[in-house]
């Protein structure tokens, strides 16, 4: 289908509830937390909310809907996407999930501050749903409130722009609003709670299935329920597998397969670490879902983690996160198993996804050093040395890569010496002056070898950093920008989350006079919390 770049109103937006009208439902209806049974959600109203405050809305987002950038300023708009007012046609409801959070069943989880408010087809005929995120309590709240604090909502709602732009597969935000509310919250688990300004972000995407809507129904042997979400999964968002049946129900699990390994090399390209990749928290779409306690690489260290309640083990760490992937999706196996009957072509499947992942990550490497492919003899050797060299002085792996690109320019350039290209480099390093002869020997060395491989791979002057360019980003969502932002939002500053949207959306372009937001982590921001530190409490 051609896309169509008329615009609509929000009246006119048209919702099709293909999800309530075809899953089964909850059958009680008082909002009370709760085991449900049989049900692939339940109808929840959002809560009302006192004096709702847009502060920021992403324009791409509203496109996707067909809205022009003017509807998200009308006062219905802050209405809606606060959870003050329904539009005709919303079927709010939670769906029900369970999954596997740090290795352990956890039974039923489900979207306990989540709302969906109903489905979207828009001109073009794309389905998007509509989420609140903190818009109140739900069957499946637990013991928890269902809110959600500025904090967490904006770095969601900035996050989720920010990968997109990058392109990377995610669900996207649409709206930040603040509520009028506060809500207390015990940040570090340290007996200190504090109030926060509430918040509530709409969330948009196809769907947001997760692994753990299927997990809940195998775990209960619900079968009846089970088929049927994958037969509404496969009908819905994947009608070229076919009819609902025995071979659909494999090839689903091959796509979840096949998204989710290009998604986990994504995530290792720009340095991104996802923190709490919980069953619960993929997507069966392979889009980049619940944004929590995530964080960026900005020294290289495969064994980095931003979540303090994943520190002790780093399950979640940055290089650990395709192997993660792999253990989830043989969850997502476990569930999809009944339906099928064999475990042969789920385990086929799942061997294929370590071969497609470390292909996908291969090709990522090369086109991060700029080069056609990591073939030739010595390659591999060339990419472990780099590696070993940046964990071994602590190297910011965004700048490191984006200045690869000048590097291998000048490299090809046969009076070149190496102190021109550690000046380049130079604002990589957090402590440049600390790097030795050793070191830099060791850098001249790989730098030569470098170099080597440079020339044997055919390019046009220019042309590789261009290339190098568009994989290797100039801007991303540091830690501490996040951190900067949400001081100035909470102080009532809301001007920095429009600016670094605004950054964000181009974070391959130089963007001159912004340079600054290129700059490694100050020593400041080291070990402060929400800079370096994050906990799942949001
Ligand atoms: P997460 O680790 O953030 O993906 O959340 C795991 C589960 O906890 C999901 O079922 C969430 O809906 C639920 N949850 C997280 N925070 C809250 C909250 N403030 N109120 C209700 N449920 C929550
Ligand atoms: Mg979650």
């Amino acid at each position: 289908m051609q896309p169509r770049h008329e615009t609509i109103t929000l009246e006119e937006l048209r919702f099709d509830n293909s999800f309530t009208r075809e899953l089964p439902a909850d059958q009680e209806t008082v909002n009370r937390r709760r085991q449900v049974h049989a049900a692939c959600f339940s109808r929840v109203q959002p809560l009302k909310v006192p004096m709702p405050q847009l502060l920021t809305c992403s324009p791409e987002t509203a496109a996707l809907l067909n809205l022009p950038k003017e509807e998200c300023n009308r006062d219905i708009f802050t209405q809606v996407f606060s959870g003050n007012t329904l539009l005709p046609g919303m079927d709010p409801h939670a769906t029900c999930y369970g999954g596997h959070q740090f290795g352990n069943w956890a039974g039923q989880l489900g979207d306990g501050r989540a709302i969906n408010l109903g489905e979207v087809l828009n001109l073009s005929g794309e389905r998007y749903m509509l989420q609140l995120k903190g818009a109140g309590p739900t069957p499946y709240s637990r013991n928890a409130d269902g809110l959600a604090v500025l904090r967490s909502s904006l770095r969601e709602f900035l996050c989720s722009e920010a990968m997109h732009h990058l392109g990377i597969p995610t669900t996207r935000a649409l709206s930040l609003i603040l509520t009028g509310d506060p809500v207390e919250r015990d940040m570090f688990y340290d007996g200190h709670p504090k109030e926060e300004p509430g918040a509530v972000i709409c969330r948009v995407a196809p769907n947001f299935i997760r692994f753990g809507n299927f997990e809940i129904f195998a775990a209960r042997n619900d079968l009846a329920t089970l088929q049927q979400l994958t037969n509404y999964t496969i009908n819905t968002f994947f009608p070229h597998l076919g009819t609902p049946g025995r071979n659909s129900y494999i090839a689903l699990f091959r796509e979840a397969c096949r998204s989710t390994a290009k998604l986990m090399v994504e995530w290792l390209r720009v340095g991104f670490v996802h923190g709490v990749m919980n069953t619960d928290n993929m997507s069966i779409l392979g889009l980049t879902i619940d944004y929590g306690p995530y964080g960026w690489l900005e020294g290289y260290d495969p064994a980095w983690t931003p979540n303090t309640t994943d520190a002790a083990g780093r399950r979640y760490c940055y290089g650990r996160q395709g192997q993660i992937a792999h253990w989830n999706l043989a969850k997502l196996a476990n569930a999809l198993y009944p339906l099928v009957g064999e475990t042969a072509p789920f385990e086929e499947i799942l061997q294929d996804y370590s071969r497609i992942f470390d292909q996908h990550r291969q090709e990522m490497m090369a086109a991060k050093l700029g080069l056609r492919n990591l073939s030739s003899t010595g390659d591999e050797a060339m990419v472990e040395e780099l590696f070993l060299l940046l964990i071994e002085k602590e190297t910011d792996m965004t700048i490191f890569f984006r200045a690869l690109g000048e590097v291998a320019e000048i490299l090809l350039e046969d009076e070149c010496s190496v102190e021109e290209c550690r000046a380049l480099l130079h604002p990589a390093w957090y402590q440049p002056e600390e790097l030795g002869p050793e070191y830099m020997q060791r850098l001249a060395a790989w730098l030569a070898v470098y170099r080597e491989r440079l020339r044997a791979d055919a390019g046009e002057r220019g042309e590789r950093r261009m290339r190098m360019h568009r994989v290797n980003p100039k801007y991303v969502f540091r830690n501490y920008l996040a951190q900067q932002a949400i001081d100035q939002a909470e102080a009532g500053n809301y001007e920095p989350i429009s600016e670094l949207l605004d950054l964000l959306r181009r974070p391959y372009d130089e963007q001159p006079g912004r340079e600054h937001f290129a700059a490694r982590r100050p020593e400041w921001a080291r070990n402060r919390p929400g800079s370096s530190m994050l906990s799942c409490s949001s």
